[in-house]
């Protein structure tokens, strides 16, 4: 018996050598490829260039695996949660984020996360499976179709900070990152692009060896290893010092900045000396900091600074001339805000 082949999973000329196998022309191989990717076909008949017969025959011997809508919430503030369910019926989600000017989409690259931050809704699900590029790629077209629905706009930003680790997902990230900038894809700017990581310092490396212009930020949450360890468990293995090291290595080779987010908990991490060991570590790179609203999670005991003690931190940085931007947290209400995304593991029906 031959299984069916997953058709996303051919790269060009791949899709080339099986269409010669089937007696069909390159020409074929290139529009299947356009309409799979540039397109975004969800089945085979939506292929309708292609004859009926040739549809059958694509469907008696590949598989077509796109990921599917699934529920779409709208937040009072715009912000669009989309959960989508993938073949083998989990669910993962997204969201798109408009803005004055910008139309950011927030996209998962595993269905659940295996560092287990302790302030983390989706640290709490066990890491399930990594999403395949072709399924990162699909949710960047859905949450694409809100914001054009919405707000008459294409998406302009995509930050890989939706469930999951990406760096724990090296090559499928990398591989979507290439059709999201490729022409046979969406043809975005590599420097609209954004991955978060939580500090894989050998991935940082691999990356920056990639040469790519993608921007790299780093959640980084507290300034101290003693902090540090405390909350997220990958600082064990891949401490301040190491990851530091690998993100002055991608400065020096891909001239961007890096972005450091900093999430200001109570009591944790809100001092005058936190503020302070952050600067130091600012110091050490080029950079600029986010300074992120915590969405309390149920069951943390960590929680969201006091709106005094914020102010008092990012003048503290301000003075002392850090570039710091305060990101307030959007889709609250339908629990689309970072680090909100877990969907429980729940299977779609
Ligand atoms: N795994 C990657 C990317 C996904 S998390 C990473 O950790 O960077 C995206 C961002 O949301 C990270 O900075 C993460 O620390 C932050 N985050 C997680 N839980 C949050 C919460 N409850 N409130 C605010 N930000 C949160
Ligand atoms: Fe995973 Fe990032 Fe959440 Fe940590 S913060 S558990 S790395 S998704």
């Amino acid at each position: 018996m031959n299984a069916k082949k997953d058709i996303r999973k051919f790269s060009l000329e791949e899709m080339i050598t099986e269409f010669e196998q089937l007696q069909e022309p390159k020409f074929r191989a290139r529009q299947v490829y356009e309409w799979l990717w540039k397109k975004s076909a969800r089945s085979f008949d939506e292929m309708t260039s292609l004859s009926k017969e040739l549809r059958i025959k694509m469907q008696e011997r590949f598989l077509l695996q796109a990921v599917q809508e699934h529920i779409v919430q709208k937040s009072k503030d715009g912000t669009v949660k989309l959960g989508m369910s993938l073949h083998d019926k989990r669910l993962i989600e997204g969201v798109m984020i408009p803005d004055d000017d910008r139309n950011t989409a927030c996209v998962s690259s595993q269905v659940g996360c295996s560092l287990s931050c302790s302030f983390c809704a989706t640290g709490f699900l066990k890491r399930d499976r990594n999403l395949d590029w072709g399924e990162i790629y699909d949710q960047v077209i859905l949450l694409n179709k809100y914001a054009l629905e919405y707000t008459n706009k294409p998406l302009t930003n995509i930050v890989y900070m939706g469930m999951g680790e990406p760096l724990l997902n090296y090559d499928n990230v990398m591989k979507s990152i290439r059709i999201i900038t490729s022409p046979e894809g969406l043809n975005m700017a590599q420097k609209r692009i954004t991955v978060s990581t939580s500090g894989i310092a050998k991935g940082i490396t691999r990356l920056t060896d990639e040469g790519m212009k993608f921007n790299l930020a780093l959640s980084l949450h507290a300034a101290t290893d003693e902090k540090r360890d405390k909350i997220m468990e990958i600082n064990h293995s891949n401490n301040l010092e190491t990851v530091m090291n690998a993100l002055t290595y991608f400065h020096q080779k891909t001239g961007n900045k890096v972005t450091f987010e900093y999430i200001l908990f109570d009591k944790f991490n809100d001092t005058m000396e936190d503020a302070d060991n952050l600067v130091k570590l600012y110091n050490k790179v080029p950079s600029f900091i986010n300074l992120i609203e915590y969405n309390n999670v149920e069951g943390v005991t960590l929680k969201k600074a006091k709106s005094e003690k914020r102010n008092e931190f990012v003048a503290y940085l301000r003075n002392r001339g850090v570039n710091v931007a305060v990101r307030r947290s959007r889709g609250k209400d339908i629990d689309a805000a970072c680090g909100q995304l877990a969907n429980k593991n729940e299977t779609a029906a």
